[in-house]
């Protein structure tokens, strides 16, 4: 509790929503199952109608405000129609909506510079794309190029994306259809809670070597993960692994390649990037979501040696650098420099830990708390022995939340952790009506 009192001050909030006369949910939800992909879903049994956003808040239609602890799925790092980010994104539309990269612009420019100077060593050459699955794709593509080998590993209860090569490198059967998805190896997850060897990075990282040995030629690609798995239902890879999966990778000519899409961007809160928590530094970074804070953007970093790899051929993106986007970016990363919101995320984020830690003494459905800064896990069971997972429970939970005007995020392999990724200007006001209305919910079940 002391340590959250020296929180960064976050701006005063007063907001009243405009009001609303677009069409009813129920209209809505008819137009929705009528001409949207019927492979689209949502958590809740009547689905919420959200018309609005400002910060940590979502407004629905009836002017109802629901704390949302999930951020767009961790994508909303520096809150909702942020007005630093508006007004870049609206003085960048009145100017150049799109140009593409054939010519120059300074939007893209700046916005590739700013980025540079947070990742370390020689990351510095940046190619822009649109998602987290664009730029995984294109990592994995530089990473084959660059090597001349083809086998990439990826860690089980992963996820990278949905497109060909991607949905390889995704280790979920849960986001995987039967297409496919050559070259790719999953290693044993290093999952301190329910891993095959507990926290033992030395044993992880054997199976990495096993599978050099035993399923490729003894070269591979690359090796790509997560340093907290998010889908995969915030998942921390044990300490002391990456390093030596990093080693046994480059010693089979590999690229390492950080999937931070998710957990970058001062989400984790200790530092700027999940694999700085490591002490690695990857040979490729991909990044999304909070890049643009819920602006379609993503990016690939890697080092001018191995961005060479793409001039033996033409290799574009028509929408990659968008100025609307970039201008967009480059607001985001001001925004969080100017209201210390990494720090903000370290803070609160340990304080909201704590007493989620508090909340599992009290709850015996709550098997593990799990995660850093502001990408937290709360994995629910029915049995802390057997590990068995809660699925319907935790469905009944957010439910529960919702009607107490709080949204969260779940997920993982069973889909029984809950995934609390807020805005980065949560507050410990917010952190503790969170926990509040968590422990109401779970007294509930
Ligand atoms: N990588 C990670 C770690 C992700 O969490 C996601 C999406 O959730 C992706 C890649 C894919 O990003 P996108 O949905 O923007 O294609």
């Amino acid at each position: 509790a002391e340590t959250a009192a020296a929180a960064p001050r976050m701006p005063a909030f007063d907001h009243v929503p405009l009001p609303y006369d677009g069409p009813s949910a129920a209209e809505i939800a008819r137009k929705r199952a009528e001409y949207l992909s019927p492979s689209l879903f949502h958590f809740y049994s009547k689905p919420l109608n959200i018309v609005e956003g400002k910060r940590q808040y979502l407004y629905d239609e009836h002017g109802r405000r629901y704390l949302d602890a999930f951020a767009g799925i961790a994508t909303v790092c520096c809150g909702h129609c942020h007005p630093d980010v508006v007004d870049a994104i609206t003085a960048q539309a009145r100017r150049l909506q799109h140009s593409t990269v054939l010519y120059l612009n300074h939007a893209i420019a700046d916005f590739a510079e700013a980025l540079a100077s947070k990742l370390p060593g020689d990351l510095k050459v940046v190619f822009f794309t649109n998602s987290g699955t664009e730029a995984n794709e294109l990592a994995i593509l530089m990473a084959r190029l660059y090597t001349g080998s083809h086998d990439i590993i990826s860690l089980r209860n992963s996820y990278h994306g949905n497109a060909a090569g991607t949905m390889g490198a995704t280790a979920q059967k849960n986001w995987k259809f039967n297409i496919v998805q050559s070259g790719v190896h999953h290693a044993v997850n290093p999952d301190p809670y329910r891993g095959a060897f507990g926290s033992d990075a030395e044993k992880y990282a054997r199976d990495v070597q096993e599978i050099i040995e035993f399923g490729t030629t003894g070269q591979v690609a690359g090796f790509i993960s997560e340093a907290i798995q998010g889908v995969g239902g915030i998942v921390e890879v044990s300490p002391g692994y990456l390093p030596l999966a990093y080693e046994k990778v480059r010693n089979a000519g590999g690229l390492c390649i950080a999937d931070e899409v998710q957990a970058g961007f001062a989400r984790v809160g200790s530092h700027f990037w999940g694999f700085e928590t490591h002490g690695v530094v990857p040979d490729i970074v991909t990044m999304a979501k909070g890049i643009g804070n819920g602006i379609p953007l993503g990016a690939v970093v890697t080092t001018p040696e191995i961005a060479q790899v793409l001039t033996r051929r033409c290799y574009f993106n028509t929408f990659g650098g968008n100025p609307l986007c970039t201008a967009g970016g480059l607001a985001v990363l001001k925004v969080l420099e100017k209201e210390r919101l990494q720090e903000n995320a370290f803070v609160v984020g340990s304080y909201l830990k704590d007493r989620l830690r508090g909340l599992q003494e009290k709850h015996e459905i709550i098997g593990d708390v799990r995660g850093t800064g502001f990408i937290l896990g709360v994995e629910l069971v029915t049995d802390r022995q057997l590990k068995t997972p809660a699925k319907e429970e935790i469905c009944h939970a957010m439910e529960h939340m919702k009607d107490m005007g709080v949204l969260v995020g779940k997920g993982g392999f069973y889909g029984n952790v809950f995934r609390i990724t807020p805005p980065l200007c949560f507050s410990k006001e917010d952190a503790d009506f969170f926990v509040e209305v968590m422990d109401v919910a779970l007294s509930k079940l």
